[in-house]
């Protein structure tokens, strides 16, 4: 009775503990709000796609949990409106937090997703918005964490400078690269096809960090406030592992009560196969394998689309 049943039983008891752990964040999604596309056209602020940026940088800190960490605004470190994201890496961050408590700091922008960069780039393109620079989306260091925009740049290229943050860029005078921090381009637009993938398992795309003309279509019919399936990432590994070896447990104790019933001169003929213990390890490994599928990307082992997992 249970062998038959016991994948559908894993998969219950796995989606529920996946979706009790916190990093499910989930986020609604409706036809009435905007895509990314649309936000072109509807505003000069990249705060329409913050829903989704949240969600990309979630992403981003389950599929590498050291490249970014949070920045929170302070007395010193002023946040100059809601498009500016709570992140930053955390070098940078500690190069930026060194130079504030000398000198306190205007932020304009400081992380960037992939979907604020997008806008950026159309808007410099489209001369909308006074935009004066901005790099192709996926080749931006504030995708990396590791830039940063002041408001009160002109007053604070010193004390920048001597806090390991370069400002060189021409045409660009409030923008200051960190040098201290690595180059993560890509992370962004491969947390973005992960998350892409996740919510639209008919329609995968390539897990490569690439931002090529699928990511980019994709990433324009996105909604700006976020999809319906946020980040998710360890906790399907942490729940799997812990049913498995529940799973594992009952198992043991099963096979131990049936040597004990045999033992003790039952009838033998009329007794109930147990499932066994090789039993359970296949299934459960069959069912994590496939769930680290879909984490990793939403693909399946099976068809053409296997190439799509590699994350
Ligand atoms: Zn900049």
């Amino acid at each position: 009775m249970l062998s038959h049943r016991l994948p559908s039983i894993v998969l219950a008891a796995l989606v529920v503990t996946a979706c009790t752990q916190p990093e499910d964040i989930t986020y609604g999604e409706s036809s009435s709000e905007i895509s990314v596309g649309t936000a072109v056209t509807s505003s000069c602020s990249t705060a329409t796609v913050r829903g989704l940026s949240i969600q990309i940088a979630q992403e981003v800190e389950c599929m590498s949990p050291t490249s970014l960490v949070k920045l929170s605004p302070t007395t010193r470190i002023k946040f100059a409106s809601s498009a500016v994201l709570p992140y930053m890496h955390s070098r940078a961050k500690a190069d930026l937090v060194s130079a504030a408590n000398v000198a306190s700091l205007s932020v304009n922008s400081g992380y960037r997703t992939v979907a604020q960069q997008y806008l950026l780039y159309r808007w410099d393109q489209l001369g909308r918005c006074g935009i004066a620079v901005a790099a192709t989306p996926g080749n931006s260091n504030h995708e990396s964490g590791r830039a940063v925009d002041l408001g009160n740049w002109s007053s604070r290229v010193g004390v920048m400078g001597s806090h390991h943050w370069s400002h060189s860029v021409p045409g660009d005078p409030v923008h200051f690269d960190n040098t201290r921090s690595p180059d993560n381009r890509g992370q962004d637009v491969k947390a973005f096809q992960r998350l892409w993938n996740r919510n639209h398992p008919g329609d995968k795309i390539s897990v490569d960090g690439d931002y090529g003309p699928q990511t980019a279509a994709r990433l324009k019919k996105s909604p700006g406030t976020g999809f319906a399936k946020g980040a998710f990432c360890k906790a399907v590994e942490r729940g799997t592992d812990l049913l498995a070896t529940l799973l594992l447990c009952g198992a043991v104790l099963q096979e131990a009560a049936e040597r004990r019933h045999a033992g003790a001169g039952a009838d033998h003929d009329d007794r109930r196969p147990g499932i066994g213990r090789r039993t359970i390890v296949a299934e459960v490994d069959d069912v994590a394998h496939r769930m680290r599928g879909a984490r990793d990307g939403g693909a399946s082992r099976h068809g053409s689309d296997r190439h799509a997992a590699l994350a």
